[in-house]
């Protein structure tokens, strides 16, 4: 991926080298640059990543310019790249089928390199514009942690992933205890400040890349944990339970304990291995949260779904919670 700050990759594909050299002279200045002269290593070349836009010729031999196109789109991880067709054939139909197959615009040849540069400079443009938005839409606003729309594409993603590697995923559900009443005692914008805490702290303790918390809701998070199984898992939520604890956040309110603690729900399992889809498993988890609030809050309970035992880990034993 590239930032703003990074100069943008153009892939130029045409069969006809005088072609390919005369954009790359355009484009020189501008841009990075990669080339391919057959629609075959263009697709290549722009399914290994790193391609921010195609200048894509219509007529080559073998795949034309159309069909590269409509493979671009096909696939999602070529999907979001921004094609610009260029073409001597000038022709109403074609430029529409061009559209039709998910081109973005085209450039007429004889290319005229300022008319090049402009319309790249435009759809780069374009493209980082969309990047930040699609960015912006998987985040919540108040914690600046993952959001429920992300949470559910990886939820899915995940599942599939460790279902073929036939891998373990662990899943879990965190609810911050009585925070009704810490916002009805503090006000609401202490209560937006505890929940940025609790994403922080929690958020802190998914190390992994592949790890991700998001808010769920309200004052109710989810996570999942690829590749890790009920001793990896409890090691995640005991450090998680410690840094909740560790932000020492009063709550007087609190029937609990006069700070602020969470409950959770964890499920580990492997999903080749259960006659569950990704969304009852969520449903699980919720069930041990609910759980977890029943036997007294401030605690996390686990289950391994693979042999049905149970454990529950006390946020802090020492505060004489009892178990
Ligand atoms: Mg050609």
């Amino acid at each position: 991926m590239s930032d703003g700050g990074t100069r943008k990759r153009v892939l130029i594909v045409d069969d006809e080298p005088a072609n390919v050299h005369a954009l790359a002279s355009a484009l020189r200045d501008q841009c990075l640059l990669s080339f391919a002269t057959s629609g075959a290593k263009a697709l290549e070349l722009a399914s290994a990543g790193g391609v921010d836009l195609v200048l894509l010729d219509v007529v080559m031999p073998g795949m034309d310019g159309f069909e590269v196109c409509r493979r671009l789109k096909a696939e999602p991880s070529t999907r979001a790249i921004p094609v610009i067709f260029v073409t001597a054939l000038g022709d109403a139909e074609d430029e529409t089928r061009g559209f039709d197959v998910g081109g973005v615009d085209y450039i007429a040849k004889p290319i005229r390199p300022g008319i090049v540069r402009a319309r790249v400079r435009t759809h780069l443009e374009l493209k980082t514009a969309r990047d930040l938005l699609e960015q912006l839409a998987l985040l919540d606003a108040l914690t600046g942690i993952a959001n429920r729309r992300r949470f559910d594409e990886a939820l899915e993603h995940e599942w599939q992933r460790a279902h073929r590697a036939r891998t373990w995923l662990t899943l879990g559900i965190l609810d911050v205890d009585h925070f009704k009443k810490f916002n009805d005692h503090y006000g609401h914008a202490e209560g937006d400040r505890c929940l940025r805490a609790v994403a922080q702290a929690a958020a802190a303790a998914l190390r992994r890349p592949a790890d991700l918390i998001a808010r769920f809701g309200g004052e109710e998070f989810a996570f999942i944990l690829p590749d890790s199984g009920p001793a990896g898992s409890g090691a995640v939520v005991r450090d998680l339970l410690d840094r909740i604890r560790a932000l020492g956040l009063a709550h007087a309110a609190s029937p609990t304990v006069e700070r602020v603690t969470v409950s959770a729900g964890v499920i580990s399992l492997m999903p080749e291995a259960v006659p569950l889809g990704a969304s009852s498993a969520m449903v699980s988890a919720d069930r041990l949260l609910y759980e977890a609030k029943q036997n007294g809050r401030a605690r996390a309970i686990l289950l391994d779904f693979s042999t049905g035992a149970r454990s529950e880990l006390l946020e802090a034993p020492s505060d004489g919670l009892v178990a």
